[in-house]
């Protein structure tokens, strides 16, 4: 993980300035020391990239859904089971 040369901190904050060709500086969030500067970043360019992108990632949010979903009714079962179980267990005492 990167680390501010001078606190050590590993929290960073990006800041733009200019439209739409921005420059981003990266500083340390901790003691404001400058890290890096990134040039000319066309935000429009990453923002039209971002759109083209939206179809994949939401595909793979449904497919995380659908995960989810799945995970919530194996556990539904399990707790369904083991209800069953103390049931069982239950009467026999
Ligand atoms: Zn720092």
């Amino acid at each position: 993980m990167a680390k501010c040369p001078k606190c050590e901190s590993t929290t960073f904050k990006l800041e733009a300035v200019g439209s739409p060709t921005k420059s981003a500086f990266i500083i340390c969030s901790e003691c404001e020391v400058l890290i890096s500067v990134m040039e000319d970043i066309d935000f429009r360019k990453w923002y039209d990239k971002l759109i083209s992108n939206h179809g994949y990632f939401e595909n793979q949010i449904n497919i995380l859904k659908s995960e989810m979903k799945t995970m919530s009714e194996k556990h539904e079962q399990q707790n369904n089971y083991i209800i069953e179980l103390l049931e069982i267990i239950n009467r026999k005492l």
